[in-house]
This record gives C-alpha cells, structure tokens and sequence, in this order.
C-alpha cells in the first residue's frame, strides 16, 4: 500500500516512530493509502531543516524570489488535473470543484510573484537635518501553517507562497485526512527551484501540532480549522512567543428580503448551501427570510431545486454533490438532522438513507432543508458542515441582522435584495469580517484578504492579499545620519525633534 510521507530538506522521507493512519476514499470507503502521522522526533527534523535554509534564502533577492512563484504558477497549471483527481479521491468533492479550488489556490501565487513590489518599504528623506528614515519588511524565519481538510490544495497556497516569497522558510501539516494534494503541490514548488529546506511538508496530527507550537525556533503560525482548535492553536502558539493568525468555523447566514429575484436568490442558495457537500467554512448554512410570504417561497423554490440535484462520484462531473468525507464526520451530520427534528424544527427535505448505485458504501448524504428554525437550536448554533440548509424567519431586516449579529460566528454573510439603501445599511453595520450582496459567497480575491471576525478569526491580520505581507514580514524602522567627517557635537538629553 502507498505510504505518504513527508517532505524533509528536498526529500520524501517516511520516519520509523511515526504512527500511521488509512485514507480512504470517500465515495467506497476503500483504503488507498496510509499516511505518516509525524512523531516529535520528525518534525523537529523539519524545522531543524528550515531554519538552517533561512539564512541563505532571507538573502536571495526577492525577484528571484518571485521568479520561483512563475515557474510554480506554471507547473500547477500543467498539473492541475493530476492534482484534482488527488483532492477528488480523498475529499471527496466534485472535480471541477476542486478545479475552482485549485484556480483560487494559484491566484495567491500570482498574487506572491509581484513580491518585489510588495515588499518595497516605505522612505523618508530630511527627517531631519541630513537625516533620513525607513521602513522595511524583514521576513521572521521558520513560519508554520497547519491546514483543514476541506480545501486541502487551496488553503496551503494561500500560506506558504506568500510565506516562502517573503524570504521566510516553512513547515507546512496539511490536514490527515486528505493529505495528498498538499504535499504533490509542495513538490512541485521544489521543481520550479525552491531550495531544500525551505519548504517542508510534515503530516500527523495533534503531536505535529503540539511541536510546531512549541518549538522556540518557530516564529509564526498559521492555522485554519475548527473554532476549538483554532482557539487553542492561537492561545498555545501566543503562550510560546508566537504570531499566530488562526481562522476558525462558521455558521454563515443570507438575508433574503422580500424584494429579491428569488430565483435568483434559490440558484444561489443551491450552490451556496450544498456545493461541496457544505464542507465549506464560507457555506450559507442558514437562509433568513424576511417575512413569511418571503419564506413560503423560498422553501418552494429551494424543494424544487433540491429533487434535480446530482448526488454522486465526485470524479463524475456530471453531479453536483459527492460524498462527505468520511464515514465519521457523516454520522456527526446526520446527529445534528436528529437533533434539529428533536428540538421542533421542521424537516421539510430529508437526504438520508441516500444510496448512489454503485457506490453503496460511500459516505453519501443527500441534501436537507428544515424550516422554522430558531436561534437556540443547535441546528442554528453549531458548524454542521454539511448538506443542511436552515430556514429562519424574521419579521424586519433589523431582527434577520439580529440574529447574524447575535452568532458566536462572524465569518461571511450576505443580502439578496434589490434595494441599494438595504444593502448598503446591511453592508455597513452586519458585524461580520465578509459580506456579500446578491453574492453568496463572498470569499475576497487573492489581492484582498481574507478573514472572519468574532470567533471566527484569532488574531489581527487577514489571511492572503495584503495583510499576508505584513503577517509574514515584520517591521523595521532605520534612521540614519553620515555627519560630515570632523563635525562633533555636544550631548542632548531632550527627545530629538524638528521644534
Ligand atoms: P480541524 O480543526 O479538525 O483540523 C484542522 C487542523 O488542525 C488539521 O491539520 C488537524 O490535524 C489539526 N488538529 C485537529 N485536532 C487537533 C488538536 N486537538 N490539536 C492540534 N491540532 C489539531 O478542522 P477540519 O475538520 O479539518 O476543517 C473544517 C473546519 O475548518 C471547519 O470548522 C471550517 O469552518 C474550518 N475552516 C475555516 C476556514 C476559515 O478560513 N475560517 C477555512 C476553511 C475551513
């Protein structure tokens, strides 16, 4: 059986002491691999790895640098199909998904080729009498990223690139469950001529993670994932002397006011709620209809669309919607539809017991929908992460924005309406980091950046686009004077100033 390793110094190493686990894939449940679970022992090799490359690669000129990013660009592009059959195979999620994943996946890196321009400081002259002042961005050494499973390419390119052409070098721990896309694309970034050593790929888990947190000789971490880990991750990472960016769940709601295209408005539910099985941290999970009227008609629209989904292989393109991705996280969903029923909402779809012929062991769950859903329900309070649509109803826009404001969550929202003052009243005061108006999926290009608020985002900077640089780079500030030679002069105890 395929063993999948890690990427140490240039090279595929598998370490004995570390523990192994299966990956299967998620439409048979047959196993296809197993993948190393790092020990202590093998990460602290990686990180010893990076820190001895960082020296010479903080030095390399930053369009050299960036030269590296095209060549990258390239190779992903001549690869992009051997890379979504590695992210279908063990995600699960349709291929011309990953298809759409991997493009967003490679904007950061043609967003990291212009690094040169990036990291231009910012300069002062006659600051002073023949004084002059800057600013730089060095980069801060041995960066780490640790990855979810469920955009398994994407995710890793929105850090390390970025990282890596910073003049940084890198651990990345992609997530164990889909851990083959990652570490191929991080081959290829040796192709296209990163050194050895200055991108790492370790797998494992909680122990891989615990070292990289702990390590002194790690500078900075980024982590996406679940809210309870990104809350540890941020707070063991800080308690270590870290910069930590850690990005967490979401429970992601639309507005739908009684004026908007509700065909419009269904269609973009659809692919919104149920596109990649909603295993999406920007998933709308959560439609609030404003009005009942309103309600009563999107549930009709939605029901409709809903029986002409495409539930099957994500290898088939043909479907809309593959499998979840494992057996396990498949059962969680399925507690959550049981206790959503237990607590009075309404069920008005119910996708379980699907079978897809050929494929009866996969970890298919057909899409659901219930109504009259309430803010206490656990439907409504927790990340499901799966094919479930809640409908709530509000009377006003004031009480659907309430219940948005009043989530734990506060990663992406939107509005569909056609009333310019609405939306932009909506835009302007929502407290949530990612807004969309008639666009239900708000996730920013990779020249923007990308983050939630609330317990949605520890830390301060946003991922990718701008606020990477300045993650991935510290400031520094020079001031410098070349006194004419032979010119002394006397002590000054006030604070030096142009007065
Ligand atoms: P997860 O939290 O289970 O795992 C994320 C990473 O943390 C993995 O690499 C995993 O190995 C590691 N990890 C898991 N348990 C750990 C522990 N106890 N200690 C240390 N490390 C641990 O998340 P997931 O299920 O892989 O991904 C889905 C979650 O990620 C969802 O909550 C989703 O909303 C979120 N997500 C958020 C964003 C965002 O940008 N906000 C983007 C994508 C996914």
């Amino acid at each position: 059986m395929n063993t999948i390793g890690h990427l140490i110094n240039g090279e595929q190493v598998n370490r004995e002491g570390d523990r192994h686990q299966d990956i299967a894939n998620p439409s048979t449940n047959e196993v296809s691999a197993r993948v190393c679970l790092a020990s202590r022992a093998t990460v602290d090799e990686a990180i010893a790895a990076a820190q001895a490359a960082y020296p010479a690669w903080r030095n390399t000129p930053p369009i050299k640098r960036a030269r590296l990013m095209f060549r990258l660009k390239d190779l992903l592009e001549e690869n992009a199909e051997k890379i979504c059959e590695l992210i279908t195979r063990e995600h699960g999620k349709v291929f011309n998904d990953a298809m759409g994943e991997l493009r967003r996946g490679i904007e950061n890196v043609e967003y990291a080729c212009s690094i040169p321009e990036l990291l231009k400081g910012e300069h002062s002259k006659n600051v002073g009498p023949a004084i002059d002042s800057w600013s730089e961005f060095q980069p801060l050494g041995v960066c780490a990223g640790i990855t979810p499973f469920n955009f398994p390419a994407m995710v890793p390119l929105w850090m390390w690139p970025m990282a890596v052409a910073c003049g940084n070098t890198f651990v990345l721990k992609p997530s164990e469950r889909d851990p083959s896309s990652a570490l191929f694309i991080a081959q290829l970034g040796l192709e296209a001529g990163i050194p050895a050593g200055v991108l790492n790929v370790v797998n494992g888990d909680k122990e891989a993670v615990d070292t990289l947190l702990t390590d002194s000789r790690v500078q900075a971490v980024s982590f996406v994932g679940s809210t309870p880990i990104a809350e540890y991750v941020y707070t063991t990472g800080n308690a270590n002397g870290k910069r930590v960016q850690a990005f967490g769940g979401a429970k992601n709601h639309a507005v739908v006011m009684p004026d908007a295209d509700l065909d419009n408005a269904v269609n973009a539910l659809m692919g919104a709620a149920y596109g990649s099985c909603g295993e999406r941290c920007m998933a709308i999970s959560v439609a609030v209809a404003v009005g009942d009227a309103t309600a009563d008609t999107l549930i009709e629209k939605l029901k409709e669309q809903i029986a002409k989904l495409k539930v099957g292989d994500g290898m088939d393109n043909g479907n809309d919607m593959g499998p979840l991705v494992t057996r396990a996280h498949k059962k969680k969903v399925e507690g959550y539809i049981a206790k959503g029923l237990e607590e009075g909402a309404e069920l008005v779809v119910d996708g379980r017991g699907l079978t897809v012929p050929g494929f009866e062991s996969g970890n298919y769950l057909g899409a659901c929908l219930f109504d009259k859903v309430t803010p206490e329900m656990t439907i409504h309070s927790d990340e499901i992460f799966g094919p479930v649509l809640c409908v709530m109803r509000a009377k006003t826009m004031q009480e659907a924005m309430d219940i948005v404001d009043a989530h734990e969550y506060g990663n992406g929202t939107c509005i569909f309406t056609r009333d310019g003052e609405a939306a932009r009243y909506f835009s302007d005061n929502i407290k949530v980091g990612m807004v969309g108006i008639n666009v239900p999926l708000p996730v920013p290009v990779a020249y923007h950046s990308f983050g939630g608020w609330k317990r949605s985002l520890f830390g301060d900077l946003h991922a990718y686009g701008p606020d990477s640089v300045r993650f991935y780079t510290k400031r520094k500030s020079v001031t410098q004077r070349w006194p004419a030679s032979g010119v002394r002069e006397g002590v000054q105890f006030t604070f030096p100033s142009n007065g």
